[in-house]
């Protein structure tokens, strides 16, 4: 397999080879990578609940034992999914052993060859994957082009039987946010299911991107939502009405062949809910702060410094390291265009912002 050595150096030469950072602490506003004590502006650990842990939730042991069909299903899954549903706004909700697993199942199983997906360019790998596994017909539209994306529905919708538009809500690697009024529109008056990705909108905009927009989902709404990022603790979730739950259940590939979550992280998980409202408060301070402070128009808690190529992304990314800040470079194909990607979580301080700014400001104005 000597090929596999070519491919690597092909990446290297490139500036696109990626290698894995050790951390010796927890995850948190603070951490120990390599020995070095920096400040964490990396993590999606938004609201700092990931080094959390109730003594009390121990009481359900570790591991699930089976999948959720056999006998991993706990009682402390279905209360936290009733828990979530409520926050979401929906019926019922699924859980999901990841986000990727959400993703793949919910899109490939709701849809098939006799179908259309409309997905937005920018959408995360997880959903691109769904709409490969699906077989249906996919139209990738500009990012956030409400206009395209009518065009594209009233040219090929009536080829197709079922149709879904699929968008993350917050993006993943920008921090804006999709026209989810719009798209709620859109997909009444062309008979569609709307399939929205909020694994960084839940907890961070509000319980749900529905709520930025006043909107309450209805029964052709599907809202996916992480356990992983701002809710401090490991798995997914999809939201919608007790039909689609049923049906994920007996339907859904990722959801029927895989270890059920284990109890404990739902019984974490149900415990950091209690403390999602006091500090998305503290977090959203941050955010616009530091929208002022940047000028960076981000709408969440992601801010992208966008930079001309690869080899300075991993200057700017390593030059902020050494002074103390953990940003790491974002390159292809995980984005078009090379950046350090910030993330805020609650407990940073003005000040910390104050200081990642200007030692980002110092190497621009030095190095580029
Ligand atoms: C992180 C992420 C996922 C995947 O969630 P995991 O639980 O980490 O597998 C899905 N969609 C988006 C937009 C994400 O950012």
């Amino acid at each position: 397999m000597n090929w596999l050595k070519r491919e690597i150096e092909e990446l290297k030469s490139k500036h696109l080879y990626r290698e894995l950072k050790v951390l010796n602490s927890p995850q948190g506003k603070n951490l120990n990578i390599s020995g070095r004590r920096v400040i964490n502006f990396s993590s999606n650990d938004y609201l700092c609940l990931a080094s959390h842990f109730d003594s009390e939730c121990s009481k359900w042991g570790m591991g699930s034992g089976a999948s959720r069909l056999i006998s991993g299903n706990f009682e402390i899954h279905e209360i936290l999914e009733e828990a979530l549903a409520k926050r979401k706004g929906t019926e019922a909700a699924l859980l999901f052993s990841t986000g990727y697993m959400a993703n793949i199942g919910t899109v490939s199983s709701l849809a098939s060859s006799k179908d259309l997906i409309l997905s937005d360019e920018l959408n995360h790998a997880s959903l691109i994957d769904g709409c490969r596994l699906s077989r249906a017909k996919v139209l990738i539209y500009p990012h956030k082009d409400v206009e395209t994306l009518e065009h594209l529905l009233s040219k090929h919708r009536k080829k197709y039987r079922h149709c879904f538009i699929v968008t993350d809500s917050v993006f993943s690697m920008d921090g804006d946010i999709a026209p989810i009024d719009k798209l709620f529109e859109i997909k009444k008056i062309y008979n569609c299911t709307l399939i929205v990705d909020d694994a960084h909108a839940t907890g961070v905009v509000g319980w749900s991107s529905f709520e930025l927009f006043g909107i309450k989902p209805d029964e052709n709404t599907v809202i996916v939502g992480t356990l992983g990022k701002a809710l401090g603790t490991f798995g997914a979730f999809v939201c919608g009405t007790k039909l689609l739950r049923e049906y994920l259940i007996n339907k859904c590939r990722s959801f029927i062949f895989t270890t059920a979550p284990p109890p404990i992280i739902a019984c974490q998980t149900l415990k950091n809910l209690e403390k999602v409202p006091a500090r998305m408060k503290k977090l959203k301070e941050r955010i616009s702060y530091f929208r002022k402070t940047s000028g960076i128009k981000s709408e969440s808690a992601i801010f992208p410094v966008i930079l001309k190529d690869e080899q300075t992304a991993i200057e700017l990314a390593n030059y902020l390291l050494k002074n103390g800040f953990f940003t790491p470079a974002i390159r292809p194909p995980t984005v078009k265009e090379s950046r350090i990607r910030i993330s805020l979580c609650s407990e940073h301080t003005k000040e910390e912002i104050n200081r990642l700014w200007e030692t980002i400001n110092r190497f621009l104005k030095a190095y580029t």
